[in-house]
């Protein structure tokens, strides 16, 4: 990518979108293009084409997507679904059709099956039945990669797809009912240490492991992969090793300097047991994340009391 190249970055507000064009920003990008939800209704295949007509882009991050954490996955299963099928079905067929030069779709590592052997290697897709609680999103963006594999495959489109791990940053989601696990517990240690709670309920039996990546690492990496990889294959981005939730607890608790009790809620659903993304091929290509959890969370923390009124 030079740095006049004309770069839509769909999905900019929100916490992968912002963080990519934070990075471009910074790396001197003039040709960036952003469209908020009011201006471009992604889920509209018409608007889309009309926007990609008229705008030209050369290169696409697709970071636009409806995401959410287990309870919002659990019982929105037709919008989770109906929603991301829609907008990164128009976004890369207009891509391809407008003649983007390459295309980077986001994933999960949800995609992969439930009880997947760990770490999770990329060639372990569609081997095994998903996770219940978030398959209507898994099957989403399992279709959004099959997309770019069977465009690239019947066209030559240089479209790819990097599957990251759980993320977490500044403009993340912070509702207490529709969020991640790490921005919820943020939230709710700081507003226990604010107002001296003697308890903060953690969900489930705080046994499922996960892995966290801080989403500057991610953006760092998505923008790595746009200039070095031009593969069918999804590519893996993670950290490399996984908490427990109940060991994420007592980080953030210690970031935040709450000093009561945590409580488990074991009425709540715990989801797939572990997910640990395998990023040996992506470590192998020369890249590499640099924000360890500690440091991640602090910052966090410190982004979330700044920002608590609009966050
Ligand atoms: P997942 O990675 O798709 O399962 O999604 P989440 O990030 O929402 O949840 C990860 C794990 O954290 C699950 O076992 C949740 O039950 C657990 N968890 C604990 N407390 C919370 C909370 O306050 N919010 C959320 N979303 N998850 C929580």
């Amino acid at each position: 990518m030079d740095k006049t190249a004309r770069i839509f970055v769909a999905g900019h507000r929100g916490l992968v979108g912002s963080a990519v064009l934070r990075h471009l920003t910074a790396a001197g990008y003039t040709g960036l293009i952003t469209r908020t939800r009011a201006e471009l209704d992604l889920t509209c295949q018409a608007a889309v084409s009309d926007f990609f007509k008229t705008e030209r882009p050369q290169y696409v991050f697709l970071a636009a997507a409806k995401v959410g954490g287990i309870l919002a996955n659990d019982t929105a299963p037709f919008d989770f679904l109906r929603d991301n099928v829609l907008i990164q079905s128009h976004v890369i067929e207009s891509a391809y059709r407008c003649g983007v030069h390459k295309l980077l779709f986001l994933g999960s590592s949800c995609i992969y099956p439930r009880l997947c052997p760990q770490p999770m290697k990329e060639e372990y897709l569609l081997t095994g039945a998903l996770e219940p609680t978030n398959e209507w999103y898994a099957i989403a963006k399992i279709a959004g990669l099959k997309l770019c594999q069977a465009l690239r495959r019947q066209h030559g489109f240089d479209a790819i797809s990097a599957m990251p791990t759980n993320l977490y940053g500044p403009n993340d989601n912070f509702s207490l009912t529709s969020s991640h696990v790490l921005p919820a517990l943020v939230r709710k240690f700081c507003e226990a240490e604010a107002s001296g709670a003697s308890q903060v309920t953690v969900w489930g039996s705080g046994t499922p492991r996960r892995e966290f990546l801080h989403v500057d690492d991610l953006a760092s990496a998505l923008i790595f992969l746009m200039e070095h990889y031009s593969e069918a294959a999804p590519i893996n981005v993670g950290w490399g090793t996984d908490v427990s939730i109940a060991e994420l607890a007592v980080q953030v608790k210690a970031a935040t300097g709450f000093r009561g009790e945590i409580v488990f809620d074991a009425t709540k659903p715990d989801g797939t047991p572990r997910k640990l993304l395998d990023v040996s091929r992506l470590q192998t290509l020369g890249w590499r994340p640099t924000i360890a959890l500690k440091a991640g969370l602090q910052e966090t923390v410190a982004w979330y009391r700044a920002h608590r009124a609009s966050a």
